[in-house]
C-alpha cells in the first residue's frame, strides 16, 4: 500500500499516517518527493485495509500496490531509479556505462592489461571474478581475496570502476570493501540469506538473472535487497536456459523492456553469458543497446585462448574496440549515449 499525501501536508500530518501504519503492525517507508510525499507500508504479506489511513488528515490517496515486488515496482515509484556505482558511472539514465573485462581475474598482469585495454576503448568500469562460481569443483575457482588485491591495483592504475561477484556473505564483505559493485551471480540470484546480506551492506549490487528465474522471480530476488534498506540494485539479463545447445543460453531481450514497464530499476544485459559464443557476443550487445538497456557488461581478454574461465565467449580486445565505436550510433538513435570515460576516472587513477 503506498499513502500518497496531499501537496500541503504537514510533517505532522505525514507523522501521524506513519505512526497509524505501526499502530496497524507494519512499517511506513516515508518518500518525500519534489511535489508531494508517498508514505509506503511494508511488512505485510497481502491487501491491507487502508479505509482509517484514507480519512486521514493531509491524505490524498491510498494505492493498493497489486505487484508482490511491491518497492521495486513502477507503481511504488514512478521514476527511473538512478544507480551511480562510482563518479560518472551511472546506470538508468541518459547514458548508458560498458562494463568490460575477463571472465576471471588470472594475474597481475592479465587484470592489469585487461583493465588499460577495455578503458582505451571506452569502458568505464572493470568486470572480473575473484571468486568464481563454477559448474565443476574441478575447475579454476577464482583467486579469491588476492583477485580483489588486483582488481584494486587495476582500479589505481586506471580509475576504471569495478564490479566482481561475491558468492556468500563473507565474500561480500570482502567485495564491498575493495570494489565499486557487488555482482551477485545467476547461481545465487534465490541465495536469500546472501541477499539480505547484501541489502545491508549499503553498497550498489548488480544482480543477475537466474538461468531459470522468471522475470517475477528476479523482481522479487531484488525485492529481498530493497527490503533491507538498500535501493541500489541494477538488474541483470544474462540469458536464461533454453532447449537448444546451439547457444549457451537463450538471451532474452524482452526481459529489458519488461522491466523497465514493471520496475523502476536500471536493467543492464550481459550478451557474452546470454550467447556463450564470441562471434554472437557483437550482434547481441548492437540488440540489447536497441532494446533500450541501461548499461553492458562484456567479457573481454587479452589472450582469450589462455583464458582460465569463459575464453569461447570473450571478445579479443580489438573485437571490443569495434564493437563500442558501432554501439554510439545504436544508443543515439533512441536518445541515450554510451557513457565516456571522463577525467573523473583519470584522476582516480591518480
Ligand atoms: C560471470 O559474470 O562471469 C558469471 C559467472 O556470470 P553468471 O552468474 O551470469 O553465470
Ligand atoms: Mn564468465
Amino acid at each position: 500500500m503506498l499513502v500518497v499525501m496531499q501537496r500541503d501536508a504537514t510533517q505532522a500530518d505525514v507523522d501521524a499516517v506513519c505512526a497509524e501504519i505501526r499502530r496497524m503492525g507494519f512499517e511506513p517507508v516515508p518518500m518525500p518527493g519534489a511535489q508531494r510525499t508517498a508514505v509506503g507500508l511494508v511488512g505485510n504479506d497481502g491487501p491491507v485495509n487502508g479505509s482509517v489511513i484514507e480519512a486521514m488528515a493531509g491524505v490524498a490517496q491510498v494505492i493498493h500496490v497489486s505487484k508482490p515486488h511491491k518497492q521495486v515496482s513502477r507503481e511504488w515509484k514512478s521514476e527511473n531509479t538512478i544507480v551511480t556505482i562510482a563518479p560518472g558511472v551511472v546506470f538508468g539514465g541518459e547514458s548508458v556505462p560498458i562494463v568490460a573485462g575477463p571472465c576471471s581475474v588470472e594475474s597481475e598482469e592479465q587484470i592489469v592489461l585487461s583493465a588499460r585495454q577495455v578503458r582505451a576503448a571506452g569502458a568505464v568500469a572493470l568486470r572480473g571474478g575473484a571468486f568464481k562460481p563454477r559448474s565443476s569443483p574441478y575447475s579454476f575457482q577464482g583467486m579469491g581475496k588476492r583477485g580483489l588485491e588486483l582488481l584494486a591495483l587495476a582500479r589505481r592504475e586506471t580509475g576504471l570502476a569495478i564490479v566482481t561477484e561475491a558468492m556468500d556473505e563473507a565474500g561480500a564483505d570482502l567485495v564491498a570493501e575493495a570494489a565499486d559493485c557487488i555482482q551477485i551471480g545467476a547461481r545465487n540470484m534465490q541465495n536469500y540469506s546472501l541477499l539480505k546480506h547484501v541489502g545491508r551492506l549499503g553498497k550498489p549490487v548488480l544482480l543477475k538473472r537466474g538461468m531459470s528465474a522468471t522475470i517475477q522471480e528476479l523482481l522479487l530476488s531484488a525485492e529481498y535487497i530493497l527490503a533491507e534498506g538498500n535501493g541500489q540494485v541494477i538488474l541483470c539479463e544474462r540469458g536464461v536456459r533454453g532447449f537448444d545447445p546451439a547457444t549457451r543460453n537463450l538471451f532474452d531481450l524482452t526481459a529489458i523492456p519488461l522491466v523497465h514497464q514493471l520496475s523502476h530499476l536500471p536493467i543492464v544485459a550481459d550478451p557474452s553469458h546470454g550467447t556463450g559464443l564470441r562471434a554472437k557476443v557483437t550482434p547481441m550487445t548492437r540488440a540489447a543497446i536497441a532494446a533500450g538497456a541501461d548499461g553492458i557488461l562484456v567479457e573481454v581478454h587479452p589472450t582469450p585462448d589462455r583464458a582460465l574461465s569463459d575464453g569461447a565467449q570473450s571478445l579479443y580486445p580489438e573485437q571490443f574496440a569495434a564493437l563500442v565505436r558501432e554501439l554510439k550510433p545504436i544508443a543515439a538513435a533512441i536518445g541515450r549515449r554510451i557513457a565516456e570515460p571522463d577525467g573523473t576516472a583519470a584522476e582516480r587513477a591518480g
